[in-house]
């Protein structure tokens, strides 16, 4: 009969024999690190990591402290549909590169980096009750094969205790990139892009979800899927990302 220790002593063993095969390397410049899903020391001061003062609704930084409930213009202007966001860093530079590792293959050890960022600065004074993965079209998932936002949420998911279903929301209209587009063109682009299943709608009736993903424009993804959340009973709805896009018109 194996107890706890054997299985303790299988998966230290286990791991052991995976960094001999495949030892831990940096995500970024892929130099050798004592351990898995970790940043090198100078990879690590080119990233910038956001922390307050930042608008209450969407996690825009601020360049002046106007107090923890201080929100930013394009939040007073249009409300998202969403409650709050928090996201870890700028997306600049090395942030920039790292996403897009995500998104072209999510090897060499990004994805539990990235996802532990996002689990450590989740917001200790906000309560979540199930975590919801912002989804890919079917056709983009054939194509890219993975859903980096699901692979970000199981992450999270694992260093949180907390539950991700991936089964919530459903993308029922493939959309442009938004790469070049503004803020209204962003919002007409995923209106009625999302929906929640149908299955789901009790499921997630009063409970407080927290929308994953890899980045943070205008928010107008985010506040479309929270609409449809939101029309479905969720009471609260939240946002946690890797990176922030700086204010766009
Ligand atoms: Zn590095
Ligand atoms: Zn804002």
């Amino acid at each position: 009969m194996l107890d706890q220790r054997h299985f303790r002593l299988l998966a230290q063993t286990g791991k052991a024999v995976a960094d001999f095969l495949l030892p831990p390397r940096c995500p970024a410049c892929a130099c050798r690190l004592m351990e898995h899903g970790a940043l090198c020391g100078a990879c690590w001061a080119k990233l910038t990591m956001i922390a307050r003062p930042f608008c209450c609704r969407c996690g825009l930084a601020f360049d002046v402290d106007a107090g923890s409930d201080a929100i930013c213009g394009a939040c007073i202007q249009t409300p998202p549909d969403f409650d709050w966001a928090r996201a870890v860093v700028e997306y600049d530079g090395l942030a920039r590169d790292l996403v897009l590792k995500l998104k072209h293959g999510a090897g060499g050890g990004v994805v539990p980096l990235l996802g532990g960022l996002m689990a450590a600065s989740l917001p200790s004074e906000k309560q979540t009750d199930l975590l919801v993965p912002i989804p890919l079209h079917r056709r983009r998932l054939l194509k890219r094969r993975f859903n980096q936002s699901l692979l970000l949420a199981s992450v999270v998911a694992r260093k949180t205790g907390l539950v991700a279903d991936p089964f919530v929301l459903e993308r029922i209209r493939p959309t442009p990139s938004q790469g070049k587009l503004g803020r209204k063109d962003r919002d007409k682009n995923v209106r009625g892009a999302f929906q929640v299943r149908l299955q789901q709608k009790t499921p997630i009736a009063g409970k407080r979800i927290l929308l994953i993903d890899d980045v943070l424009t205008t928010g107008a993804t985010a506040s479309a899927c929270a609409r449809e959340l939101k029309k479905a009973g969720a009471s609260e709805v939240g946002v946690l990302v890797f990176a922030r896009v700086g204010a766009i018109r």
